[in-house]
């Protein structure tokens, strides 16, 4: 056995496994280009600052999950743990804050230093969509919307649930803060260590703690729903009826607040309970500080990230690309008229490869092995008369075939 390994929390997508892993990018882009998202790709690493301003200070990715390193000039990058804050990054040095709204579609590995575990790894990917500069709940329902019919498209959509919840406005948030500081003020003796570092700073993050203790203490920690301002709570009500009105049902969690430090007004996770621990597939909400952390103009937007893993393990096997057509040259002075004819194939839409090793007969059993549904054989008197053998693998019968009707007899 070799030495070489994968990292540990890495993985290979090889066979099935890379089957639905593309299965699932290929139909959410599928779905938000429908939707009229155009797809933006960034760099895999950026500048430090990237994500330590943008996740804020308090949230776990940021205080340690962080793939950081100094590069060989002394810079300090970061693996990004997450596409949202490169997307806004770019969305300002672009010079596109002043063409909004922008609608993004994003698709990439993610990389945290996390303990590895069934749907939890340290290279990881996701899919993801944003609405950069739209402040109306409008948005927030077409994001929402966008996400379900992705679930819907994978066939999983019924396996999770909409939970939703409103973070409000600063004003609200700060009400809420202060009452939970109180809370929690009074719980500090049960509190994990974690939760204590953030309980002055982002008491918010105390209620999404993971830890058992901190969770039976927030289980009947005060909710956001009593400090609301009215148009906070008006926001909160139109996103619920648009909700209603594009058909996604949802169930609302006051204590989803999610990981992050950046976001306002709505939260929501798409939770399912097949993947035990690892129950979240898709998670966002409204941030409205992001882009002007990068330096950029105040601009409210929206979004959301799924994990592929996660969706390509809820998901059923996506099926198997349709079977090759095969053309196998008898001799080398057949092979020119084989490339010919597996061109021509192939210009017709079928998959068509040549068959390049060993004997004849060695071609033809790793044909059958390949799960190929037919042969061509090409000798070189076939080919003076213009013809083919066709064997069809899956039932065994040959025939003679003009070679000019090969495209059409095999569609
Ligand atoms: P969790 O609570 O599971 O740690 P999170 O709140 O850290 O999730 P987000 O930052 O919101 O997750 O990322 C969005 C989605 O990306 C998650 O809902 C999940 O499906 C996926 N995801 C996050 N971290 C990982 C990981 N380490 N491995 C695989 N998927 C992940
Ligand atoms: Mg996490």
């Amino acid at each position: 056995m070799s030495d070489l390994q994968p990292v540990r929390g890495t993985r290979d997508l090889i066979g099935e496994d890379a089957r639905r892993h593309f299965h699932v990018i290929e139909t959410a882009r599928r779905v938000a280009s429908i939707f009229g998202y155009d797809e933006w790709s960034t760099p895999v690493f950026e500048d430090t600052r990237v994500f330590a301003r943008g996740l804020g200070d308090t949230s776990d990715v940021v205080m340690k999950e962080m793939y950081t390193f100094p590069d060989r000039g002394g810079e300090s990058l970061t693996l990004r743990p997450e596409a949202t804050a490169g997307i806004c990054r770019a969305l300002v040095t672009n010079g596109l804050t002043q063409s909004l709204p922008q609608k993004v579609f994003y698709a990439g590995p993610m990389f945290r230093y996390e303990r590895p575990q069934k749907g939890r790894y340290r290279q990881f990917h996701q899919i993801d969509v944003e609405v950069l500069g739209s402040d109306s709940p409008l948005a927030d329902a077409e994001v929402i919307s966008c996400g379900w019919t992705i679930l819907q498209e994978l066939g999983v959509s019924q396996d999770t649930v909409l939970e939703l919840n409103t973070l409000g406005d600063r004003e609200s948030r700060d009400a809420y803060r202060a009452a939970l500081i109180a809370y929690f003020s009074d719980h500090k003796a049960s509190l994990s260590e974690d939760s204590l570092a953030r309980l002055e700073r982002n008491p918010l993050r105390v209620v999404d703690s993971k830890d058992e203790g901190d969770k039976r203490i927030v289980q009947d920690a005060p909710t956001i729903h009593a400090h609301l301002t009215p148009p906070a709570a008006a926001f909160y009500d139109k996103l619920q009826e648009h909700l209603t009105r594009f058909g996604v049902p949802f169930k609302e969690n006051p204590r989803i607040v999610r990981g992050l430090d950046y976001y306002s007004h709505t939260a929501f996770e798409f939770v399912t309970n097949r993947l035990g621990s690892q129950g979240t597939v898709m998670g966002g909400g409204r941030y409205d500080g992001l882009v002007e952390e990068m330096g950029g103009p105040h601009t409210p937007c929206v979004g959301w990230a799924a994990g592929v893993e996660r969706l390509s393990m809820l998901m059923q096997a996506p099926p198997v690309a349709p079977a090759s057509v095969v053309v196998i040259p008898v001799g080398d002075p057949a092979e020119g008229a084989a490339l010919d004819v597996v061109q021509t194939l192939r210009h017709a839409g079928i998959r068509a490869e040549i068959g390049f090793r060993g004997n004849v007969k060695r071609r033809m059993e790793r044909a059958n092995k390949q799960g190929a549904r037919a042969a061509i054989i090409l000798g070189e008197t076939e080919i003076a008369k213009g013809v083919a053998q066709v064997k069809n693998l899956l039932t065994g019968e040959q025939a003679e075939m003009p070679i000019s009707e090969l495209a059409t007899r095999l569609k």
